[in-house]
């Protein structure tokens, strides 16, 4: 057991303040940056994610801007969609929400996105820039977790990472920028083909789980006095809430947390610092347009 409580990596406090951040430098722009968000069909976490970022929007003093799409939508109506923002002078950054339905080629559409409104990050130019360390917009999640770690001086230099996924919108770019510099940590990029991934986990002062398995990471696989970051979001049913589910993260955090030094929980650690991620490339995509 850990001598000292964990301490409690709560990315609601460090939302709430980012966005008074963002909020005070919004206040002094005269035209107030504009973030538009695309939702191709009605699945009902994404319908939630979009309201959640058109309310950060508003809460910072953004203007926003909501296309609702049919499911049936095709894939050239949507590219034309795309084209239309590309081309709109009033929209600073914008987003597609994903997934999209299965008709749709994401690539090509991320692709067709202009790079300087891709506010998410998801572009192969921003994905190649942040492999050569130059500046671009980095997805919004692997920046909420960096901006995390700053945030608590959890140190990173020459310090062991294991990051479990290794999808390109989470663990892959999150493994590219904590083994750059500044950040230069020796990380290990684990997925569902690795062998020995306890032992992997076992090594790690800093543990990442973005896997999508609520209660993956358990006691005996982290090492004492580790900080674990959850990135994890699954719907599990839970029948004694009225809306009949709760997220749970990838990390068995009741088991986990005596033993690390500082462990994020779900919901309330990445969740609300991958939404202030958006806002932070938003701002960014205006200053380019308003420099
Ligand atoms: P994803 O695209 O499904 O990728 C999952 C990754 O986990 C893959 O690389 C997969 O390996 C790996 N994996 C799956 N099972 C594994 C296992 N048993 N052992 C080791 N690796 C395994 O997921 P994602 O989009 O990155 O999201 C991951 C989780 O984070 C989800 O719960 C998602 O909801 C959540 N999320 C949260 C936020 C937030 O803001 N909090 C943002 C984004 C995502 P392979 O590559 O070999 O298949």
């Amino acid at each position: 057991m850990s001598s000292n409580p964990p301490k409690l990596l709560d990315g609601n406090a460090l939302a709430a303040l980012w966005k008074q951040k963002i909020k005070v430098a919004c206040a002094a722009f005269d035209q107030k940056p504009c973030l538009a968000a695309v939702l191709v069909g009605s699945d009902g976490a994404s319908q939630s994610y979009v309201q959640f970022k058109m309310k950060d929007c508003q809460e910072v003093g953004f203007q926003s801007k909501l296309i609702q799409l049919p499911e049936n939508t095709s894939q050239a109506s949507l590219l034309q969609t795309i084209e239309d923002l590309n081309k709109d002078a009033s929209v600073h950054g914008y987003i597609v929400q994903l997934p999209l339905p299965k008709h749709i080629d994401e690539q090509t559409i991320v692709a067709a996105i202009d790079p300087t409104k891709d506010v998410d990050g998801f572009h192969p130019l921003h994905a190649g820039r942040l492999m050569l360390g130059r500046p671009g917009f980095v997805p919004a999640t692997p920046w909420g977790i960096v901006a995390m770690i700053d945030h608590y001086n959890i140190p990173t230099e020459g310090a062991e990472i294991a990051i479990i996924g290794r999808s390109h919108i989470v663990g892959r770019p999150l493994s590219v920028l904590l083994s750059s510099s500044p950040k230069n940590g020796t990380v290990t990029l684990l997925h569902s083909k690795s062998k020995n991934l306890k032992e992997h986990c076992l090594r790690a002062d800093i543990l990442i789980a973005a896997l999508g398995k609520p209660g993956f990471v358990t006691a005996d696989m982290v090492k004492q006095g580790a900080v674990v970051i959850d990135v994890g979001t699954t719907r599990v049913q839970d029948h004694s809430i009225a809306r009949g589910w709760r997220l749970k993260g990838d990390v068995d955090f009741e088991q986990v947390a005596p033993k690390t030094k500082a462990i994020s929980p779900v919901p309330g650690g990445v969740g609300p610092m991958t939404r202030i991620g958006l806002l932070h490339n938003t701002l960014e995509a205006y200053k380019t347009f308003n420099p």
